[in-house]
């Protein structure tokens, strides 16, 4: 509609130009209110191993409840902070409070002594010369060990190597891991993939999806899965909605997933009830306990 030329349709184009600015405008000054607030608040998806569906680790996931516009998803809000300059302090209170929270799991449910924490970090926040000490003083302050960060980067970052490459293996050099998020939707090219210093690939839901039990249905995910096991990476699933996606996965030799089928982002409260009904039900069929 807004590409239609003639007059009508371009004043379409400019009211939703407008609408999206004041929409835009009125996010970013509520966020710079919300920071710090119970308007913001933090979700924790399970991340299982296929054979047990035990959690492994736990994907923070921040929510934004605006006083008047209602619940605002991440996908809209967190370009907004970008843009209005938050989001390196949005981003150090989510790692602080998903540290600590992950900590207290590890010390208090003997179940969860080894879960790990992934936090969402911003390009932008990379870029930050603080970035580094800022984190290490965070795990410092919750006693959460290095190994068991997980810091999720998504592949365009990552594009960007002459800030991202120092800054990860900074990051690495003091035993924090990285993971490539949404891995097979950006831009990097397989031979830049070669170099970077990351842990973990995710593979994108996109391809998860694609699963149907056929070869061309498999063949992204098994190639980032092989890609995986050859530069010593290991890949994580995103998105698995069906077991029959689960057990595909699991042929193909990946080993941690995440999706709907095995749980919702949570409120942390929930999260251990999650842990003690995984820890105590039987196997997955096809497998001895
Ligand atoms: P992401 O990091 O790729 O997170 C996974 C998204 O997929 C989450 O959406 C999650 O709720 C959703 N998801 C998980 N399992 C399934 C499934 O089985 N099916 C479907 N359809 N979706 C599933 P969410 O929570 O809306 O977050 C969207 C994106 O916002 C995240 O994508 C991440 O890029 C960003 N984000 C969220 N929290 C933060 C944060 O604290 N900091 C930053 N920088 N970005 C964040
Ligand atoms: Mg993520
Ligand atoms: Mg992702
Ligand atoms: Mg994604």
């Amino acid at each position: 509609e807004s590409k239609r030329s003639g007059s009508h349709g371009w004043r379409l184009h400019d009211s939703s130009m407008t609408d999206r600015r004041t929409r835009d405008a009125a996010l970013a000054d509520g966020l710079l209110q919300a920071v710090g607030t119970d308007q913001l608040s933090l979700l924790y998806q399970p991340i299982v191993a296929l054979d047990t569906h035990q959690p492994v680790a736990v994907e923070a996931l921040l929510r934004w409840q605006h006083p008047q516009l209602g619940p605002i998803s991440p996908v809209e809000f967190i370009p907004v902070a970008e843009r209005a300059g938050v989001i390196h302090q949005i981003g150090m209170t989510v790692l602080r409070q998903a540290c600590a929270q992950v900590q207290s799991w590890r010390t208090e449910i003997p179940d969860l002594g080894c879960l790990r924490a992934s936090v969402n970090v911003s390009p932008l926040q990379l870029r930050e010369p603080s970035f580094l000490p800022d984190v290490l003083s965070i795990l410092t302050e919750v006693g959460l060990p290095a190994e068991s960060l997980l810091l999720e980067i998504t592949e365009s970052a990552i594009v960007d190597e002459e800030i991202a490459i120092p800054a990860l293996e900074a990051l690495r050099a003091h035993g924090i891991r990285i993971a490539v998020d949404d891995f097979g939707t950006g831009y990097s090219s397989l031979h830049q993939l070669t170099r970077l210093p990351v842990d973990v690939l995710k593979i994108d839901r996109s391809f998860v999806a694609e699963l149907d039990g056929t070869n061309r249905g498999a063949a992204v995910a098994e190639a980032v899965i092989r890609l995986g096991q050859v530069l010593g990476m290991y890949t994580v699933a995103e998105g698995v909605e069906t077991a029959v996606q689960a057990t595909e996965l699991q042929m193909l030799g990946c080993q941690v997933a995440q999706g709907y089928l095995f749980a919702r982002p949570m409120p942390a409260e929930q999260l251990a009830d999650f842990a003690r009904v995984a820890a105590t039900s039987s196997a997955p069929s096809g497998t001895i306990s």
